[in-house]
This record gives C-alpha cells, structure tokens and sequence, in this order.
C-alpha cells in the first residue's frame, strides 16, 4: 500500500456539504444533521459557553 498524497485519491466520499443553517462545510449527508450547529437535529442553534467566551477574546483584542 502506498502513504502520502498519492493515497487520498481513494477519499472521494462527499462527507459535508454547506450547512444552509449556519454556512459552515459541516452539513453531513449521512447522518442529515450538521456537525456545527446541529441543524436537522435539533431547531436549536448548537451554542456553548466557550464558544462565546472565545468570540469574546477574539474580538475585543
Ligand atoms: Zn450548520
């Protein structure tokens, strides 16, 4: 078996598409739900604290 960039040509299995929710490459077409922010999952936006605390240190640089 060959290693590296050779290899990849095998991984041709579209796993995430564009979430229409949030816009994120997190859609998966398998389990219909998006890894992101959960949508077809849940109505509610996937959101936690850290994230929030980590938008906040970002942008008040
Ligand atoms: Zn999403």
């Amino acid at each position: 078996m060959t290693k590296g960039t050779p290899s990849m040509g095998k991984k041709r299995k579209i796993t995430h598409i564009r979430c229409r929710r949030c816009g994120r490459h997190s859609y998966r077409l398998d389990k219909k739900y998006c890894s992101a922010c959960h949508y077809g999952l849940t109505t509610k936006i996937r959101k936690y604290a850290w994230q929030t605390i980590g938008a906040f240190l970002k942008y008040s640089k």
